[in-house]
């Protein structure tokens, strides 16, 4: 069940969108503070925000541009027409799309559908372990929002790894995986791209907290 978190400071319109929404299916957190909303995405980890833009403490539109840094939780604005609604389409926001006061549940519920089958499948790319993120759609890496720069090699040991998490993968089965399974040269190339990548992804390359050697078998990401 998909966790939304409804921002909005008009009690009624609050309250019709919250009770919809339950009745759509989904876990609903609703706030009309966006000082309070913030806080509330923080613990409750949203899989969805609706915001009102003009809110009391935080508006809509710099709560929106906070939680699209911290989250991966799709954002749909709720705008009125005029200046409200110029600001929404005319500023770099990060939302996911916006709504137009006043609006009819059947369109909001369609976006909200549409909006949560994107973000589920954009997240489905990604792989995270510890403060690394690996973007598979993208092959990106990133360290705490840092984009790293991986080698070819490089990232598709990683990528292996990370897809094994916790499952110790032999030296010949990476060697196959990233190099091919006709690789016949010096295996000790496998160690030398181990090496390089945890100099780029490791606080401390000399003791790896994230690729572990299994003595006299291979390696793991734990
Ligand atoms: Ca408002």
């Amino acid at each position: 069940m998909a966790k939304l978190l409804i921002v909005e400071d008009e009690p009624t319109l609050r309250n019709v969108l919250t009770t919809n929404m339950r009745n759509e299916g989904y876990e609903v957190h609703s706030v009309g503070d966006g000082s309070e909303a913030l806080e509330l995405a923080r613990s409750e980890l949203p899989d969805l925000c609706l915001l009102d833009v003009m809110l009391p403490g935080l508006d809509g539109l710099s709560l929106c541009r906070i939680l699209r840094k911290e989250s991966d939780a799709a954002i749909i604005l709720l705008t009125a027409r005029g200046a409200e609604m110029d600001r929404v389409i005319g500023l770099e926001t990060g939302a996911d799309d916006y709504v137009m006061k006043p609006f009819s549940m059947p369109e909001l519920t369609a976006r909200v559908r549409a909006a949560l089958r994107r973000s589920s499948r954009r997240q489905s790319d990604k792989i995270r372990f510890g403060d690394i993120e690996v973007d598979l759609a993208a092959r990106m890496v990133h360290r705490s929002g840092e984009q790293l720069k991986l080698s070819y090699k490089e990232y598709e040991l990683l990528a292996t790894l990370l897809r094994n998490k916790g499952v110790v993968l032999t030296r010949d089965f990476l060697l196959a995986q990233v190099w091919g399974y006709d690789y016949d040269g010096d295996p000790r190339t496998l160690d030398v791209h181990v090496r390089w990548l945890r100099e780029k992804i490791e606080q401390d390359a000399s003791s790896p907290l994230i690729v572990q050697t299994v003595r006299g078998v291979g390696y793991r990401v734990v």
